[in-house]
């Protein structure tokens, strides 16, 4: 009892230091956002001078949490005269703030979990970052092959950002691109919990029990399940937070059933089987678990850097754990960080460690920035229902709980826009990007095209190569050792 206070006291200390040591970083960063705007500027005015074909690609594929800083940090961080340019690929029309995914499923605020891509690159000249609505279908050592456009673009560096994948797509993720299906998929979800009255949500990670609490307060006379094959609910984090999300659970009078695999009967298409040989019928099955890290894209170029857990190995500097592919980088919930409990924090941190090692490379440098988990990036918000949630934070050793009082039905959507360069909740290019390439300057990206970069030559290259070998070492402008 005595060494869990000391435990609890020890964290408190830390997490304070923490708080400052967070607030001085935010300081750190407007202050280099303020340094390097004139900098963008004259980046981009040299690059106008450099012929189209002598202009090479770093090519960042999925722009969420991670892809997105990473592409950000990249296009404005590269030295004045640099002949790279950025291009992003991303299939989604808007970036999806997953957080309130599982909230919009039950309350109408869909169209606020989508926010305008664009805020985030104000500033960053269409020459110096361009945008690809596409998705990659597979790598080769020096170009990707985009899905839609069917063509290649070359690359002489590569951040790979693919984060993860739901196999049932909501409540964890969109199983859309374009906004108005998103939304429409949305509305649906929130019609098809209106109308049941037998609802069995299976999974107790976060979206399970944000979306059973969610339902059960908004709809307290309606029957609500949660099934999960584990002894505790949040089973991956603490003991402390497991039991708040029980008593929230069973607060709001939400049945919750415990170690218990569900498959679905065969003879009653509205029956589930669990693994106690208990059956339990539904009118709507909502399932919140299978997510997939969305590491496809690399069966070809590096099976072998694929984890059994379909994450991708990588080294402390972020390049892919594969010493022939030094010129390409992994990011956010796709790599194996070791990181247990994933997060947008842990993914932001790890998109400006790749961001500044690329930078570094880019400019002839060993990309020596290393990355390191911080446990307080581990900080987690887990609503219990549409007013309570709980924060926690843990060093793995001690837990810490703050109950809080949640004012805004649609959670903290203002400030995620407003994070991302944009005024909630204006949309002015529902239908996508503004930043996004045309077809025809698609077109141009591809290999062998007149106007297209030249890419990853030899020489491109083995100047990757020579960069990483080299013992040179230098912080880049966004470089974030810890
Ligand atoms: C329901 C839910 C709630 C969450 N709540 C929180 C929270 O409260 N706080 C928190 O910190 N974290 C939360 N998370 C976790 C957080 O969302 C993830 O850690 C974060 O999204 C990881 O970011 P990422 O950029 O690595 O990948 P992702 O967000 O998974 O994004 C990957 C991107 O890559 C794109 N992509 C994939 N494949 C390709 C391809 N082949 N070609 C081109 N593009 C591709 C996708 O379209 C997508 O935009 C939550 C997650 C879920 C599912």
């Amino acid at each position: 009892m005595a060494s869990r206070a000391v435990g609890k006291t020890l964290l408190v200390a830390k997490f304070t230091a923490f708080v400052f040591a967070f607030i001085g970083k935010i300081t750190g960063q407007a202050l280099l956002a303020l340094l390097s705007a004139p900098f963008s500027k004259n980046a981009a005015r040299a690059l106008s001078d450099i012929p189209e074909s002598e202009i090479r690609n770093i090519v960042v594929v999925g722009a969420s949490f991670a892809g997105y800083q990473a592409a950000k940090l990249i296009a404005t961080s590269l030295p004045s005269g640099s002949p790279f340019r950025v291009i992003v690929i991303e299939p989604h029309s808007h970036f999806h703030f997953t957080w309130v995914l599982p909230r919009c499923c039950v309350v109408s605020h869909e169209d606020k979990a989508f926010i305008p891509y664009g805020g985030l690159l104000k500033g960053i000249p269409s020459q110096r970052l361009r945008w690809v609505q596409d998705r990659v279908a597979s790598l080769s050592g020096d170009t990707v092959l985009l899905k839609d456009a069917g063509i290649e673009i070359p690359y002489e560096f590569l951040v790979i950002a693919t984060g993860s994948g739901a196999t049932d797509g909501l409540p964890s993720r969109v199983g859309s691109n374009d906004r108005a299906t998103g939304v429409e998929l949305l509305k649906k979800f929130q019609a098809r919990i209106a109308q049941s009255e037998k609802i069995v949500v299976v999974g107790g990670g976060a979206a399970g029990v944000e979306l059973a609490t969610d339902a059960k307060e908004k709809y307290p006379a309606k029957s609500v399940t949660l099934v999960h094959s584990r002894d505790a609910v949040m089973h991956r984090f603490g003991p402390e937070l497991q039991q708040e999300a029980k008593k929230g659970l069973e607060a709001l009078g939400v049945e919750l059933l415990l170690g218990e695999r569900a498959t679905k009967s065969e003879s009653d298409e509205h029956s589930l089987i669990l693994s106690s040989g208990r059956k339990i019928e539904y009118d709507l099955l909502i399932n919140c678990a299978g997510q997939k890290p969305s590491s496809d894209i690399l069966l070809n170029l590096a099976p072998a850097s694929i984890a059994t857990s379909g994450k991708v190995s990588v080294k402390p500097t972020l390049q892919i754990d594969d010493d022939s592919l030094p010129n390409v980088y992994v990011c956010g919930d796709v790599s194996d960080t070791g990181i247990k409990n994933p997060n947008a924090r842990f993914a932001y941190t790890q998109a400006a460690v790749a961001a500044s090692n690329v930078v570094l490379a880019a400019k002839g440098k060993a990309p020596t920035n290393k990355y390191k988990p911080f446990w307080g990036d581990g900080v987690i918000k887990l609503t219990l229902g549409i007013t309570k949630s709980v924060s926690y934070l843990s060093d793995g050793n001690a837990e810490l709980l703050f109950r809080g009082k949640e004012k805004h039905e649609e959670l903290m959507s203002a400030q995620a826009w407003a994070q991302m360069g944009v005024k909630p909740y204006n949309d002015p290019n529902p239908d996508g990007p503004a930043v996004k390439c045309t077809p025809e300057q698609v077109a141009a990206l591809a290999v062998g095209s007149s106007s297209g970069a030249s890419g990853s030559s030899p020489a491109g290259a083995s100047a990757a190569k020579q960069a990483s070998s080299s013992e040179e070492s230098t912080r880049g402008i966004v470089a974030t050792e810890k």
